[in-house]
């Protein structure tokens, strides 16, 4: 499968094409094996729930932070736009798996529905997306950095044959500073995080710099000849809008490793449903005993209407 073209922003499942249901090659993994896991799984974030709340009664708090699902999990095969075939398992076997969102694996954000993460090594290139929502912020302190340049910064000028003390003297943070890290989404419908200076507010809009600066910036850009990359695309987008800071784009990671469901395939339930037990046939005897039973109900009747026409005649 082709890779996804950067110019082609996922937007959940409204312009998909329906994935339908068909038997995919392969099998289902053991069932036992699937359910072990889940409960495997489960009890870790029991074990993490313990270890945080440790003077509460965690029992409440397994109800609503990990409750045992494993009775209503349905699985499914699934396969998907890259061709890969993978399991999935929703609440309940009437809703379908691209009909629910999954999460990814960075963040650990809802997706847009209809798409689910299958991470190839050979994804293309983190493209740039628009930020639409400034999510929620924290903030980090980083230490001061080393005095030495680090590994990168020294592998770093020996390709550009800059002097390494220089370089990571203009880089360098020499005390600990503070910044926030925002999660934010994007136009693509994914989440990622951006840092921001500490006393920046999404109210504030971003904050521009001067045309003094942007006419040395551009100046500077035109006298590279770098070949056209996206980067170079961003870097002349944000001239564009003034060098936003913080800057109104950043790349996806998700929008490279996303894919759509193509076709599905009913497993069956995590844990075998109880069925009510069927009403056995009678037996022979038992058929014999019951006629027998009616047929002297039967005679019965008879012999009472026989007896009340009698009394009826003169
Ligand atoms: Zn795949
Ligand atoms: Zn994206």
């Amino acid at each position: 499968m082709a890779p996804q073209q950067d110019a082609d922003i996922p937007r959940g499942s409204v312009d998909a094409a329906q994935p339908r249901a068909r038997r995919l090659p392969g099998k289902a993994r053991p069932r036992d094996d699937v359910l072990r896991e889940y409960m495997e799984g489960l009890r870790r974030r029991r074990d993490a729930i313990d270890a945080r709340w440790s003077n509460t009664n965690s029992f409440v708090l397994y109800d609503i932070l990990a409750p045992d699902e494993s009775a209503e999990l349905y699985r499914w095969r699934v396969q998907l736009d890259c061709g890969c075939i993978k399991e999935a398992m929703t609440r309940g076997d009437n809703t379908l798996p691209h009909e629910v969102p999954w999460t990814d694996h960075v963040y650990y954000a809802q997706l847009p529905v209809g798409q689910v993460v299958c991470h190839h090594d050979d994804h293309p290139e983190s493209p740039y997306r628009k930020i639409t929502d400034w999510d929620t912020r924290s903030e980090h302190t980083l230490p001061a950095d080393p005095a030495e340049p680090p590994d990168w910064v020294m592998s770093a000028s020996e390709k550009t044959g800059n002097d390494p003390a220089d370089f990571w003297a203009a880089l360098r943070h020499n005390e600990p500073g503070t910044t926030a890290m925002w999660r934010v989404t994007l136009e693509c419908g994914h989440v990622t995080e951006v840092s921001a200076d500490v006393d920046w507010n999404p109210t504030d809009g971003p904050r521009r710099t001067s045309a003094q600066r942007l006419r040395e910036m551009r100046a500077e850009m035109e006298e590279d000849e770098d070949e056209p990359s996206p980067l170079r695309e961003h870097m002349r987008r944000m001239l564009d809008e003034g060098w936003p800071m913080p800057q109104t784009e950043t790349t996806c990671f998700a929008c490279t490793s996303v894919r759509r469901f193509v076709a599905y395939q009913r497993v069956g339930w995590l844990v075998p449903r109880q069925t009510k037990p069927r009403p056995s046939k009678p037996s022979r005897e038992s058929l014999t005993r019951r006629l027998s039973a009616a047929e002297a109900e039967a005679q019965r009747l008879r012999d009472q209407l026989a007896q009340h026409d009698a009394d009826q005649e003169p």
